[in-house]
């Protein structure tokens, strides 16, 4: 006899987000985290995360990312919530490097409405940037902001009002699985469920080791400035979420300031760690990078830095997502999309999750993500 019909180990973005999904649909489910979301302490705080439709990493995403869409607007429809705030989305770089032509590419495929402006284009209707001559903009006008800590929390609200069980402080520690379901070991206790979703970030590799997953974690900063002049430039109205291609293949990001200063980070940048050591602290000498970008490509941003927050990348060596079953328990469901971009996709992924732990076939393809690609 099952204590329950799905148990979810993991309550950060994704295990939130299918918690809530599997609660909607009737299910009798049980989710719990070892800290207690939303939390600083994974891979999904800070603010804000970017989303976008242009996707520069490959044009299969875009199906994804639309549908993600709709379901950050049924969560805000459901909770009365404002998730998604549009700023539009530039792409900036050269006009051959990984950043534009992707973009670039997916707009094409997909027919995204998008714009391609060249550098005093791009210097003219967004004076905060001082593009390098050559670069060349991608602009798409539905990219945005979604708060990953306000999300994570309407998530779970909404699960809980569906009837879902949460327990926090709770660590899953083992789980055996059978013809007759999951038995689940925690540090709190034992359950039995149908099945078994384990979406645990940063700690999945060390969890799972059998399925040899070749994770690594990296410790990556986010930084807060208040801008040195014109702060009219760097606001909402004024300022896009930007991605830019600074030198071949390296990238830089960030956000207009929406009250808390202007955020900005390196993409990928920073040293491999263990989620349960790594240095929470940020030495005075993390920023140097970061201002150097500045002072040559966004002058006016370069002013007082109000703060800063070590967030954990969970890297697949493709940065591609790791999602699906486990290929020799298939009531065991894995999933760690990350690799630094992973937050927009959670309602969606949610979704997925969902009808993986549920005997559904999803709706999309996940060849793309397959946990088993780097072992065949
Ligand atoms: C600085 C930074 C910037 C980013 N920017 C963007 C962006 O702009 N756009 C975008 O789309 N994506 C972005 N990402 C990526 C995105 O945030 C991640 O892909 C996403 O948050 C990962 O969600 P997750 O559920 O896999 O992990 P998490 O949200 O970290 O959730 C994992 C949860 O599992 C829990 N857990 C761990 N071990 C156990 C256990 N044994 N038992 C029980 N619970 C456990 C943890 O406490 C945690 O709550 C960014 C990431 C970082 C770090």
């Amino acid at each position: 006899m099952n204590d329950y019909d799905v148990i979810v180990a993991g309550l950060g973005a994704m295990g939130s987000l299918t918690l809530r999904q599997l609660a909607r649909r009737g299910q009798k489910v049980l989710g719990f985290d070892r800290f207690a979301p939303p939390h600083t302490m994974g891979s999904s705080h800070g603010h804000s995360r970017i989303i976008r439709e242009a996707y520069f990493e490959d044009p299969r995403y875009v199906p994804l990312v639309q549908h993600a869409y709709k379901g950050w607007a049924e969560l805000e429809a459901e909770t009365g919530m404002t998730l998604f705030r549009q700023t539009g989305g530039l792409m900036l770089g050269p006009p051959d490097g990984m950043l534009v032509r992707g973009a670039r590419l997916s707009a094409e495929l997909h027919d995204l409405p998008h714009e391609v402006l060249d550098a005093p284009d791009v210097a003219r209707r967004f004076p905060a940037f001082h593009p390098e001559p050559e670069h060349v903009g991608v602009w798409e006008p539905r990219a945005g902001i979604l708060p990953p800590e306000a999300a994570i929390a309407a998530a779970l609200g909404s699960a809980k009002a569906h009837g879902a069980t949460v327990h926090t402080g709770e660590t899953l520690v083992a789980w055996d699985a059978s013809a007759h379901g999951v038995e689940v070991i925690t540090t709190e206790g034992r359950y039995r469920a149908a099945s078994l979703v384990i979406a645990i970030g940063a700690w999945t590799r060390d969890l799972m080791t059998e399925l040899k997953l070749p994770l690594v974690v990296q410790r990556n900063v986010q930084f807060w400035f208040s801008p040195a002049r014109a702060p009219e430039q760097f606001t909402p109205e004024a300022f896009p979420i930007f991605i830019g291609e600074y030198a071949p293949g390296k990238v830089w990001y960030g956000f207009p300031d929406t009250g808390d200063g202007l955020k900005i980070a390196l993409h990928h940048h920073g040293e491999l760690v263990n989620p349960d050591t790594v240095r929470r602290e940020v030495g005075d000498d993390e920023v140097t990078p970061v201002r150097a970008i500045m002072t040559r490509n966004m002058p006016d941003a370069n002013g007082p830095l109000r703060a800063s927050a070590v967030c954990l990348y969970t890297n697949a060596p493709d940065e591609h997502f790791l999602i699906g079953r486990h290929p020799a328990h298939p009531t065991v469901i894995v999933a760690s999309p990350c690799s630094g971009h992973g937050f927009k996709f959670a309602s969606a992924i949610g979704e997925i999750l969902a009808d993986l732990a549920t005997e559904r076939e999803p709706a999309f393809d996940l060849s793309l993500f397959a946990l088993d690609r780097f072992t065949r």
